[in-house]
């Protein structure tokens, strides 16, 4: 019987390492894929248009939530962030499990729209950890990390909206948390009736 895909949300502090553990998770697996963003943010060193996100302009972004081209949007320090839906509804519907690095923002909207996406918070074993790693990623100016930082600690207090936290000391640790989440999620009672049918 084929399933349905299912929609993975994750958030966390920015440098908590959610792509670095999403990227991880997905290597060797067809069964997964990740939703490249649209940003207004301009690329970091190394990054590439159409791979870690699809920069665009302002103009653009709007035109994009005009069109209703999003499935979520939100602003993040400054810049705009959003989930581009055609490549979610397409996977979603050939069985793939779609994975989503979103801020919580935008993981409130997609839980409003999909009920039934597992909503999955990673943090690093502390601030002062998630600071080093912000700092080694060697990607933001200082005040952008001060910035983020005050934003982790917001976003800690949004924790308990997410279904399960997974703590990123470990990557090999931290990408085995994510794939037993998916599994798991696709043992649910609810999603086996058919099998239960069948008999
Ligand atoms: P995010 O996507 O949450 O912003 P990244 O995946 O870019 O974070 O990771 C931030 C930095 O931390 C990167 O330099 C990455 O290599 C590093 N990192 C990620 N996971 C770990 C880990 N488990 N241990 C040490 N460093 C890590
Ligand atoms: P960064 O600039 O570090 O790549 O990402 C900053 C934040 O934006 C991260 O918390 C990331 O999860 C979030 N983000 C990335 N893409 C999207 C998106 O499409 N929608 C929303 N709402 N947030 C996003």
């Amino acid at each position: 019987m084929r399933e349905q895909g299912k929609l993975f949300v994750i958030s966390g502090p920015s440098g908590a390492g959610k792509s670095t553990v999403v990227f991880k998770a997905m290597e060797g697996r067809e069964d997964l894929c990740f939703s490249t963003s649209a940003t207004t943010r301009k690329p970091r060193p190394g990054e590439q248009d159409g791979r870690e996100y699809f920069f665009v302009d302002r103009e653009r972004f709007v035109e994009m939530i005009a069109g209703d081209e999003l499935l979520e949007h939100a602003v993040y320090v400054n810049n705009y962030y959003g989930t581009p839906r055609k490549y979610v509804e397409e996977q979603l519907a050939q069985g793939v499990n779609v994975l989503l690095d979103i801020e919580v923002q935008g993981a409130r909207q997609v839980a409003e729209k999909c009920p039934d996406a597992t909503k999955i918070f990673v943090i690093p074993p502390s601030l002062r950890e998630l600071e080093r790693r912000l700092v080694n990623r060697g990607t933001d100016t200082a005040e952008a990390i001060a910035a983020r930082l005050e934003r982790a600690r917001q976003e800690y207090q949004e924790a308990d909206f997410y279904d399960y936290i997974i703590v990123n000391d470990s990557l090999e640790q931290a990408a085995a948390e994510l794939s037993a989440i998916i599994l798991a999620q696709h043992c649910r009672a609810a999603d086996r009736a058919d099998y239960l049918r069948a008999l």
